[in-house]
């Protein structure tokens, strides 16, 4: 094992950016971005693995299941998660190959363990995923699919599923075995396919989402990391986000990050997950976990870029 590991997290939203259109072009180059940092980073000696998200993606993916229902059979949501972490996964391999690594890379399709017994698998489903639809298609989807659908203003409908929490990656071994044998290991995208358990050693999969950033801060664990490292779409970790009175964050203590999180500075479906995966890591013996900009990875790395919570 080498002395210095890193987990680094990309963001879905930093690899498919919102004025972007989605092709494989645009998502290659944001991450040759990404690939040239991750060098970087394996250049100065520490052992990574790669994790990412995948919400823009699989909400393509879902969009053109749609668009082709009538002509060929939609996939559940955790076959376009699978789909999802073999597209970006091979877009990556491709990266980190142009970069110049001297390591082995390997992407591990990952399925993530989570409860079934999960409150958040049966109470009100939060996470809204794919395309919007009009109130009629709603019902209508809401009857023949048993979807759960929710009005979101401005967009229309669309469809939430649950957000379970990781218990464990059922590749963990694996990757572990790889990670400690050197290889270059890009793993759970998207948080993980989220399965469950059904008795008898069967797995099941569930129509369900794992945010990603909770499954880096459970890898950054399996793997032994002293550092999580967060990429996103903003330089800083901010108060009052959006605000005349914006202030960037370099730094942020335990204690400040839950105080913070508490008073509703970091909502639940962007920054919430990053600064309580952070958090997770760093109470259950992780050294420093960083939140910074795709591209500021190595100067984050070195403290010098992003917000760094320390204990
Ligand atoms: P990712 O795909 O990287 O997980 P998210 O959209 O989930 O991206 O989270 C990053 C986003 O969080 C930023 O683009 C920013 O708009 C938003 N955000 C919300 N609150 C804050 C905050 N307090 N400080 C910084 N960014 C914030
Ligand atoms: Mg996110």
């Amino acid at each position: 094992m080498p002395e210095k590991a890193v987990v680094i997290a990309l963001g879905g939203n930093a690899i498919l950016q919102h004025r972007e259109a989605g092709t494989a072009e645009e998502q290659l180059a944001n991450l040759r971005r990404a690939a040239i940092e991750i060098a970087a980073i394996a250049a100065a000696g520490y052992a990574v693995a790669v994790t990412h998200g995948n919400g823009p993606q699989v909400g393509d993916i879902l969009l053109r299941n749609e668009i082709a229902k009538d002509i060929l059979p939609p996939m559940p949501l955790d076959v376009c998660g699978a789909e999802s972490q073999g597209m970006i996964g091979y877009l990556l391999q491709q990266a980190l190959g142009e970069a110049g690594l001297d390591m082995p890379v390997a992407a591990v399709l990952t399925r993530t363990l989570v409860d079934g017994g999960d409150p958040a698998l049966f109470g009100s489903p939060t996470k809204p995923i794919g395309p919007n639809y009009t109130a009629m298609q709603a019902r209508g989807l809401e009857r023949e699919k048993g979807w759960r659908m929710v009005q979101v203003p401005g967009q229309g409908y669309r469809r939430v599923v649950p957000s379970p929490r990781p218990l464990a990656l059922v590749e963990g071994e694996a990757i572990a075995r790889l990670f400690a044998a050197g290889v270059i290991v890009i793993a759970a995208g998207g948080g993980g396919v989220p399965v469950v358990g059904e008795g008898g050693g069967t797995l099941r999969g569930v129509e369900a989402v794992v945010d990603k950033d909770y499954t880096a801060a459970l890898l950054a664990r399996l793997v032994g990391a002293g550092d999580l490292l967060l990429l996103t779409d903003v330089e800083h970790v901010a108060l009052n986000y959006g605000r005349a009175d914006q202030q960037d964050l370099r730094e942020m203590t335990i204690a400040e990050a839950r105080r913070h999180l508490a008073a509703g500075q970091f909502p639940a479906g962007s920054m919430g997950p990053k600064v309580e995966a952070a958090v997770g890591f760093l109470d259950a013996g992780g050294e420093r976990a960083t939140i910074a900009s795709l591209d500021s990875a190595a100067d984050a790395l070195r403290g010098r870029a992003g917000t760094r919570i320390r204990r």
